[in-house]
C-alpha cells in the first residue's frame, strides 16, 4: 500500500499541495510505536506529557495503542510558531499544575524541528525530580535549522524532509489541524 498515492480531498485542494502520510500509514505507525513504548516502560507506571496544542490527535491515538496498566495522560501548552517560521522563544504553561516529582514522563509533541522546544520542555521537566524523562515525537525534521545541543528523541514515528507540514494535530494559523492525514502545505505564490 506504500506505492499508493493518496490525492487531497477536493475541499483542501488550494491549501494542502500533497498527502505525505495517509490516514492508513500513520495509523499503521502509530499502533507499531504504542507497543514499542509499552514495551520501553514495561509493568512502570507512566505519565505522558502531552504538548498543546499539536499533540491533541497523536496522544489520542498513541494512548490507546500503550499496552501498560498504569498511564496517566496531562496537557501542557507550548507555543513557538508563528506562522511558518519560528519566533526562537518557547513559552510554557501548565507544567505547575502536574506532580511529576519520581515519575517516569514521556513528553509527546506533535514535530520536532530546530529542537528548542523540546530542550526548553526536556530541562523544565528534569526540575521538577521525576524518575525519568523521555520524548516521543510524530514527526522528526531532516532540517538544518537543528540547534546544536539539543536533546536527543527517543521515540520517533516518522522522519520527515524539510517541508511546512499541516494535518493530523499540526496547524497552519489554528486552521488544517482536523485532516486525518499529514499534508504539506500549499504556499501561496504570489502573482
Ligand atoms: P521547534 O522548532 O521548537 O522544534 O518546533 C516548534 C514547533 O513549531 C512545533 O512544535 C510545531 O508546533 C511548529 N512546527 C515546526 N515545524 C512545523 C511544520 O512543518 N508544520 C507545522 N504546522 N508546525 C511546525
Ligand atoms: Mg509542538
Ligand atoms: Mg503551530
Amino acid at each position: 500500500a506504500d506505492g499508493l498515492v493518496e490525492s487531497v480531498p477536493d475541499e483542501f485542494q488550494d491549501q494542502v499541495a500533497r498527502v505525505l502520510l495517509s490516514e492508513e500509514r500513520i495509523g499503521a505507525r502509530v499502533k507499531e510505536l504504542g507497543a514499542q513504548i509499552g514495551e520501553a516502560y514495561r509493568d512502570q507506571p507512566l505519565v505522558i506529557l502531552g504538548v498543546l496544542t499539536g499533540s491533541y490527535m497523536f496522544v489520542a491515538d498513541l494512548t490507546r495503542a500503550i499496552p501498560l496498566s498504569k498511564l496517566e495522560v496531562y496537557f501542557i501548552k507550548a507555543s513557538s510558531y508563528e506562522g511558518t517560521g519560528s519566533s526562537g522563544q518557547v513559552k510554557l504553561s501548565g507544567l505547575d499544575h502536574v506532580d511529576l516529582t519520581g515519575r517516569h514522563v514521556l513528553i509527546v509533541e506533535d514535530i520536532v524541528d530546530t529542537g528548542l522546544t523540546l530542550q526548553k520542555l526536556k530541562q523544565a521537566v528534569r526540575e521538577l525530580d521525576c524518575k525519568s524523562v523521555a520524548a516521543c515525537t510524530l514527526l522528526h525534521k531532516n532540517t538544518s535549522r537543528r540547534l546544536e545541543g539539543t536533546p536527543p528523541v527517543e521515540f520517533v514515528a516518522f522522519e520527515i524532509a524539510d517541508e511546512f507540514v499541516v494535518g493530523y494535530g499540526l496547524d497552519y494559523n489554528q486552521s488544517l489541524r482536523h485532516l486525518p492525514f499529514v499534508g504539506i502545505f500549499r504556499t501561496k505564490s504570489a502573482s
